[in-house]
């Protein structure tokens, strides 16, 4: 690692000890820009001041007050983009139970290590860390305001995105999913992690998602007409589950758009607890009765997937990218892939892997028989006017391949 290359870090341990033994053994491997936090609340502070977020935390998961399992999840709430390291005492089980939810958090895990560390287990573990472009380290760094929000959708600046998914078995390309942007005039492409929340918040959503839909049937329906026979997918919020008039708004635009229900997919996310699933899910269930198809999204990182299983007709589940890429290499993420999958099929559903990111990860699909896949190994999110020319080329490689093969 050169000297610029050094990664800043962050170590929280509520024992005082623990903590200047571990900044003693970093400084003897070379790292000296450590910080040493002696409890979750302080090392969140720390990340929100500090104009150079770390890039690696060790954060130890026995902490009283804040345990390092709310670390963790008030971490991705504080926009933390880093790396991390888990250190404990604990078994080995509670550990993997922490790195499955380090996963299903989206952040990136370099490993844990068991109390007392071992200076070369932890020289190691830092040897696996890469530096990541800024972008990407703070992706929630700034939220814009319902003002601007609320100005966007009125001035036309949202568009849509559309990432193929194809079915495993054959490479055919099913359909795409619509994924919002804005376009913003002056900070250029934001994307929607950005805006999405705080749309929920302020009463925007519904609004958000009528021209999220309008766009994307009238799409369909233009490659429908051209012969590209595709279902459209589109993510439907909780909020917008609120009303009953959903249904009608719903219904009525898919009619004046001349699309079928059967070719629309409505992806639910749901990434908060509901106190009160009534209307979600009569609404749920009278869009089912008209044929539209539904799809659980985020499969795994939910509140309450189980119950929704339960209570909800859902005709498809997306397996969240965190149980997906690298699963072939990884027992306890596959352990849960493994489930998903058995548990749609119980339930008579279609399972999509979200995130493919390589040809192991393709690879480990076909073996384990998933119906459909979306990722970038296959396609980023495009325009639309993208999406013939590359189902041509994609074509293409499917018959390389088959040629391959036989
Ligand atoms: P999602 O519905 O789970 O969509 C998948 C997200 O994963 C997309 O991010 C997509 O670009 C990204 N992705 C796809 N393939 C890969 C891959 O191989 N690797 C990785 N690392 N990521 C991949 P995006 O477009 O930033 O959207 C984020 C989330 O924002 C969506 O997650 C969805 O929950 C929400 N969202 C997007 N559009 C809308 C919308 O119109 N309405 C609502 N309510 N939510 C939306
Ligand atoms: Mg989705
Ligand atoms: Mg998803």
């Amino acid at each position: 690692m050169t000297e610029r290359q050094m990664p800043i870090l962050l170590v929280v341990d509520d024992e005082p000890f623990m903590l200047k033994l571990i900044i003693h053994m970093l400084a003897n491997l070379g790292f000296f820009q450590v910080t040493g936090c002696s409890s979750g609340q302080a090392a969140l502070e720390w990340v929100d001041q500090s104009d150079s977020p770390p890039d690696i935390i060790l954060c130890d998961l026995n902490m009283p007050e804040m345990d390092g399992i709310e670390f963790l999840r008030k971490l991705v709430e504080h926009g933390y983009g880093g790396s991390l390291i888990l250190v404990s005492g604990e078994g080995e089980r509670m550990l993997q139970t922490v790195e499955v939810l380090a996963l299903a958090h989206h952040i990136k895990l370099l490993g844990h290590l068991n109390k007392p560390v071992p200076p070369a287990a932890l020289a190691a573990m830092l040897e696996k860390w890469s530096p990541v472009s800024p972008r990407i380290r703070r992706t929630v760094e700034q939220v814009y305001g319902a003002d601007a929000v609320r100005d966007a959708i009125a001035n036309d600046e949202l568009v849509n995105y559309y990432q193929p998914k194809v079915a495993v078995a054959s490479g055919r390309v099913i359909g795409v999913e619509a994924l919002v942007r804005w376009r913003h005039p002056r900070d250029g492409m934001v994307f929607p992690d950005r805006f999405i929340g705080v749309a929920e918040e302020h009463g925007l959503i519904d609004e958000l998602t009528r021209v999220v839909m309008i766009g994307a049937l009238a799409q369909t329906k233009i490659w429908q007409d051209a012969g590209l026979m595709l279902r459209v997918a589109i993510n439907i919020s909780m909020d917008n589950l609120s009303s009953v008039e959903f249904v009608n708004h719903v219904v009525g635009q898919t009619a004046a758009a001349g699309v079928t229900p059967r070719d629309v997919v409505l992806e639910v996310t749901e990434s908060r607890l509901m106190k009160d699933i009534r209307a979600p899910l009569e609404i749920l269930t009278r869009l089912r009765m008209q044929r539209f198809r539904l799809s659980i999204d985020d499969f795994g990182t939910g509140h309450s997937s189980l119950s929704q299983l339960r209570d909800i007709p859902f005709d498809e589940l997306k397996i969240d990218r965190g149980f997906v890429h690298g699963a072939w290499a990884n027992q306890t993420v596959q352990t849960i892939y493994d489930a998903s999958l058995r548990l749609a099929r119980q339930f008579g559903m279609e399972t999509v892997a979200e995130g493919v990111e390589d040809q192991e990860d393709w690879e480990f699909l076909r073996r384990t028989g998933c119906d459909l896949a979306q990722g970038y190994f296959i396609a980023k999110p495009m325009p639309a006017a993208d999406l013939p020319g590359w189902i041509e080329v994609w074509q293409g490689r499917e018959r390389e391949w088959a040629a391959v093969v036989a």
